[in-house]
């Protein structure tokens, strides 16, 4: 039996006294990592949110066999956004009884040994429904053989230090893609080998960062693919997903999506190609992940962005905010999502910068700045030179596509 364990999780163990929660510590964690569950409980619960909030690994040992204790720390995880992971130690009765008489030490009195074993069997029936999303029930036999896996967080690309240009929606817009890499200093050509997609030449170490929503609505969503998937496996680009691929993801995937015309577009291209592309395509797409930290943390890249304290965490939340961005609930005239400004709220260090909602201009607010110049709108393509801060566009060679609200020209 292997636990996953991701770099920045709140851990739980859960059992009755003699049930061996301390032995799994002892043999699983550094003791660094591990805070005794009992004792003063707001001066335990100031202490895990320091940790969460550093990132740091937490084990709690001994966590209160009582729904409110584990409430407290289901908040802290969604507070912090970290993977919160209880591991409950189904031991018997008598087995923890027989332990505890052997033990030197404090422990339970049998009469609270069998209260706690009640309990554990009534939490064992909800802890998923607490919203603890990892739940592990360990008996006396498994815990033998367990094993916790540490898994890095792969976001966290702080060893890449750039240059970078980091470029903004295409959407298709090869041509645009193609002018702006020429502009950058790339060189773009057919590939050598005689095989479909491109050589791109990078400048003095330069790397690309696609800011994702590559595909949907523009006429050269393949090409852009290619290139796009070619630089990525020869390691001279960084791609993070929109909230197009993903859905296009799930389209090739098999599973049941509307198709809007945006995506019908993208479609009928991919039908045109090679049996084997849209899989390649759609492994290419499954394989990014959703926002990296990059350069010691001073850079943050994601499709629609990313607020503070969600940067280099990896949870359902912090993925879905990294793809769509924050909504307030509301729709707007066109019944689109009303997006809430995180940007204009934003006083992180890290230049955070993003795409996925048009602009006509790329303005820094507050260290952020989005580069999606709506190109397929009729607009332009935008590239950011990071460090350099500068920004590089070239306009779009006509409009492939109207938007609501902004009609194009
Ligand atoms: P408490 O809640 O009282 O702290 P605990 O769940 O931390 O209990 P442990 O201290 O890990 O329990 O284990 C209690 C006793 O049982 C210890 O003396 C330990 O050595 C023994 N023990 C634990 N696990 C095993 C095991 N798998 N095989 C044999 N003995 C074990
Ligand atoms: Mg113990």
């Amino acid at each position: 039996m292997m636990i996953p364990i991701p770099e920045q999780s709140l851990v739980l163990l859960i059992g009755p006294s003699g049930s061996g929660k301390s032995t799994l510590a002892n043999a699983h964690f550094l003791p660094e990592d591990v805070l005794p569950g009992t004792g003063n409980e707001a001066k335990l619960h100031d202490e895990v949110a320091r940790r969460l909030k550093q990132g740091t690994l937490t084990v709690i040992d001994g966590v209160p066999l009582s729904a409110e204790s584990r409430r407290h720390y289901v908040t802290l995880a969604r507070e912090h956004h970290v993977a919160l992971v209880a591991v409950a130690m189904d031991t018997p009765e008598p087995l923890c009884l027989e332990r505890n008489r052997t033990r030197t030490g404090s422990h339970a009195s049998p009469r609270a040994l069998r209260n706690q074993v009640q309990q554990l069997q009534n939490a064992l029936k909800g802890l998923t429904k607490e919203g603890i999303r990892h739940v592990h029930v360990l008996t006396p036999e498994t815990m033998e053989a367990v094993a916790f896996e540490h898994r890095p967080l792969p976001s966290h690309r702080q060893d890449e230090h750039g240059p970078f240009d980091i470029i903004g929606d295409i959407h298709g817009c090869f041509d645009e893609l193609k002018a702006l890499l020429t502009e950058l200093g790339y060189t773009v050509a057919p590939r050598a080998d005689g095989a479909p997609g491109f050589d791109v030449g990078a400048p003095h170490g330069r790397k690309v960062v696609f800011l994702g929503d590559l595909v949907d609505r523009g006429p050269g969503v393949t090409n852009v693919l290619r290139l796009a998937m070619g630089m990525v496996e020869a390691g001279t680009a960084l791609c993070v997903p929109g909230n197009h691929e993903i859905k296009l993801l799930k389209k090739l995937r098999g599973k049941d999506v509307r198709v809007g015309r945006g995506l019908a577009m993208t479609l009928e291209q991919l039908e045109r190609e090679p049996p084997g592309f849209s899989q390649a395509v759609a492994d290419f797409i499954e394989a990014r992940f959703p926002h990296y930290v990059l350069d010691d943390g001073h850079l943050v890249v994601a499709h629609a962005g990313l607020k503070e304290p969600m940067h280099g965490r990896d949870t359902p939340e912090v993925r879905d905010f990294a793809l769509y961005g924050e909504t307030t609930g509301e729709a707007d005239a066109y019944g689109l999502p009303v997006r809430a400004d995180w940007a204009q709220q934003y006083r992180g260090q890290a230049m955070v910068v993003y795409g996925h909602t048009s602009v006509p201009e790329s303005e820094w607010v507050n260290n952020t700045v989005c580069l999606d110049t709506g190109c397929v709108f009729g607009g332009k393509l935008t590239a950011l030179r990071y460090p350099e801060r500068e920004l590089v566009s070239v306009p779009a060679q006509r409009a492939y596509w109207e938007s609501r609200g902004h009609a194009a020209p």
